[in-house]
């Protein structure tokens, strides 16, 4: 595992190639955030967004989600994966919304992640996308990098890899690192191609310098 102080440095490059890096899903508030990112478990941003720009036209409040027959809602989200569990959990989570935070998204991540379909991550970035509480969320992106980098180790679970990170990145950088390190994974460091090619941490990253030698040696 590399140190801080190099891992500081990786992601200061990352911050310059992203500087404006930010949530990516589409919302107008918490509550759409929060729907959005249950959402897009085991699917991409994109994929969301095509559906929540009529999803929140047609719901605006847990009521509106709760008025129609769960199988009306999957329909209205059957282009994403997991849409039926994700529907029947929409409806629980709302039910639970109205019930006992008096309609709106809880701020705080022990009540988030008591929230039906709502997982360690998602409380993570809601707290932190719309509550602006520092939060480092790990997502596949997130995990694939901070490996390859050796910012955290291979065998790591998920939160390993969220306590890691914390413990070697400043607190007031939280929020941005995550942004940035899903912008570097999703279109710089892929799962399938990373372009490593045109990497500039290439000459620290072990992960690039074995794909180089790969092809180097194929050649
Ligand atoms: Fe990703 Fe390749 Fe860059 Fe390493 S060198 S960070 S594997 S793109």
């Amino acid at each position: 595992m590399i140190s801080k102080k190099k891992t500081m440095q990786m992601l200061d490059v990352i911050a310059a190639m992203y500087p404006d890096a930010e949530c990516e899903l589409l919302h107008d508030n918490p509550f759409e955030l929060t729907i959005a990112v249950l959402m897009s478990a085991q699917c991409t941003d994109a994929a969301v967004n095509r559906v929540t720009r009529s999803l929140f036209r047609k719901y605006r409040t847990p009521e509106d989600y709760l008025a129609v027959p769960v199988e009306e809602l999957m329909d209205d989200i059957r282009s994403i994966g997991l849409y039926r569990n994700k529907a029947k959990n929409i409806q629980a989570l709302c039910k639970i919304l109205i019930e006992q935070h008096g309609g709106d998204i809880p701020r705080e991540h022990s009540e988030l992640v008591k929230l039906p379909g709502v997982g360690r991550k998602t409380a993570n970035v809601v707290v932190s996308v719309a509550f602006g509480v520092p939060a480092l969320a790990v997502d596949t992106h997130v995990e694939r990098v901070s490996k390859r980098l050796g910012i955290c180790k291979w065998k790591d679970s998920v939160t390993q890899v969220e306590e890691t990170l914390c413990s070697k990145v400043p607190r007031e950088r939280w929020n941005k690192t995550h942004h940035q390190l899903i912008f570097f994974g999703r279109y710089h460091c892929l799962a399938r191609n990373p372009k490593c090619h045109e990497c500039p941490l290439l000459a620290d990253c072990r992960e690039g310098r074995k794909r180089k030698k790969v092809i180097t040696d194929a050649e």
